[in-house]
């Protein structure tokens, strides 16, 4: 049977030809919604064949225009894929690419009790979120969602010109090993459409046992309190907490935290904390962990949206969840990303050290701006390390391996007239704290480039990237020649292409 066929004029049209970024819109001569990695097979064929430009959603979640982009003449929707079972003949869970991720959790949780270490946000696309690496709240505990990434499924279209399924794994060779590792963090929209990725970890544990509780801690800084000293002792200690807890056998390995430093404007800036609540001494190395970071700030209950968060009242005493609760909550309690006329600009930084006394001053200025008024204007860190570390950089496409956390310099708006403000102060901050490394954040002693699933155009614009130091390095590091490679086997002909594309060998 075909796929269903979405075309103009059809009600629905309008909606999958969107994401989730509304400054991007695509015009396709199609929406084509495969339910099989046949149907997937067929409609790349035909797109082939007849020689339009495709691309591949399965979350819409991705912060550039490398899904909905006017030159794409056919968009290949794979949300009506989003099996969740377990594959009996490679003896490993399988996840439908087009599969979100809470509901991955929820189906894998419920049904197995295991998960993989992967996103926040309950609504990104499996797709694109293990092709490009996939972190969350249980990775300083369990790595990446590629680390347990044991094969994928992918619709290729090969030197040949044939269009057709293949199966790689960690066990596969040659070629075949190649295309597996790409999948590893090479990115989406790259080699072929995955269809399906399998996961089983290295160890004896067949997948990731989550936590069987957490405790979860939501604290809201009023920014009347933060004036610049305080402010880089909020900063600065998230980056010594790291720092000293950087290690996977660490007592805060099990502890994971957000730092949502929104514009002034926003009233509050804020903390989430997560901690396996059964990990040796949690309640007390969560405590610790508040007073070093926010002790003396006079942090109270979460009454505002902070960081892409809603409120969140009443958590700033840790409570004990049940792991998946705690995972709903947080992961579905983001009112801004589920606002249909949300627009956005994100840049990433992976931070090997705390920051430098200049850039915690930088972040201060940036956002206590007063010609800004963007409450949704913000700074985000995120932690990272721990397990992460523990795996070398060229064993995954996922080189950066070191850093200590991560930084998301994002604003968020609503109107195309509030664009050219917006993007202007993303892109000022940014430059102005990496300004002694070109703009950007190259890899180095303090810092590692950037993340791949936080795409960012302007990396291979010379006009904001005066580093010398090329976009795939920023995201790949010495990885980039063997993901060449592989495009060179899988994809010579660069049908599965966007502006940041890995380009054949
Ligand atoms: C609100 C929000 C929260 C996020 N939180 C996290 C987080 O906590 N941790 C984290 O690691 N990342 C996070 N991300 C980043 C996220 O991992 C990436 O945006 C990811 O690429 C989104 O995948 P998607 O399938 O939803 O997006 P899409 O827009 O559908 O796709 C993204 C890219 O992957 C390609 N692609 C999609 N499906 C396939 C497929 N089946 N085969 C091949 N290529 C495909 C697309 O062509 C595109 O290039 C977040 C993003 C957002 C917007």
């Amino acid at each position: 049977m075909e796929s269903s066929i979405v075309r103009p004029g059809d009600p629905r049209y309008a909606d999958l030809t969107t994401g989730m970024n509304q400054r991007y819109a695509s015009k396709p001569d199609y929406v084509r919604l495969p339910r099989s990695t046949e149907q997937v097979a067929a409609a790349v064929r035909d797109a082939v064949s007849s020689g339009r430009r495709l691309s591949v959603r399965s979350g819409g979640h991705c912060f550039e225009d490398f899904v909905f982009h006017p030159d794409v003449r056919v968009l290949l929707d794979l949300s009506g894929m989003d099996t969740v079972y377990f594959d009996d003949e490679h003896r490993a869970f399988a996840v439908e690419a087009g599969a979100r991720l809470l509901d991955a959790y929820e189906r894998l949780y419920r049904g197995w009790g295991v998960t993989i270490p992967g996103g926040i946000c309950y609504s990104v696309g499996a797709g694109g979120h293990v092709t490009g690496g996939g972190y969350g709240l249980l990775s300083r505990q369990h790595g990446l969602t590629v680390d347990h990434l044991y094969g994928v499924e992918v619709v290729v279209a090969d030197a040949d010109g044939r269009v057709r399924p293949v199966v790689v794994t960690r066990d596969s060779t040659g070629p075949e090993g190649d295309l597996w590792w790409a999948h590893t963090g090479g990115g989406g929209g790259n080699f072929g459409v995955v269809t399906r990725f399998l996961f089983s970890s290295p160890g004896d544990e067949p997948l990731v046992r989550p936590p069987e509780d957490v405790l979860v801690a939501v604290v809201a800084l009023p920014w009347d309190r933060l004036d610049e000293a305080r402010f880089a002792r909020l900063l600065g200690n998230y980056g010594q907490w790291h720092w000293a807890n950087r290690d996977a056998g660490s007592p805060g390995a099990p502890l994971s935290s957000l730092l949502m430093l929104n514009h002034r404007s926003n009233g509050c800036a804020g903390l989430v904390a997560q901690i396996d609540a059964n990990a040796p001494g949690a309640a007390r190395v969560l405590e610790d962990y508040l007073g070093s970071v926010a002790g003396g700030l006079g942090g109270g209950s979460a009454e505002v949206a902070i960081g892409e968060f809603g409120p969140m009242p009443g958590l700033e005493r840790p409570r004990r969840l049940p792991w998946l609760q705690a995972t709903r909550y947080l992961g579905t309690n983001t009112p801004i990303l589920n606002n249909p006329t949300v627009r956005a600009e994100h840049k990433s930084a992976y931070t090997r050290t705390p920051l430098t006394g200049a850039q915690l001053s930088t972040a201060y200025r940036q956002l206590t701006r007063p010609d800004v008024d963007n409450p949704n204007a913000m700074l985000v860190a995120f932690s990272y390390g721990g397990r992460i570390g523990s795996v070398a950089p060229a064993d995954t496409a996922c080189a950066q391996r070191d850093s200590i956390f991560k930084l998301l310099y994002q604003s968020f708006w609503t109107g195309a007239e509030q664009d050219a403000a917006n993007l202007a102060w993303v892109r000022d901050f940014y430059r102005e704290m990496y300004s002694g490394t070109g703009g950007v954040p190259v890899p180095g002693d303090r810092t590692d480039g950037c993340y791949v699933n936080y795409p960012d155009a302007d990396l291979s614009d010379p006009a904001y990237n005066t580093s010398g130091v090329p976009w795939h390095t920023l995201y790949y590091k010495d990885n980039y020649p063997r993901l060449r490679r592989a495009k060179a086997a899988w994809d010579p002909g660069n049908v599965f292409r966007h502006a940041q594309s890995v380009r054949p060998g």
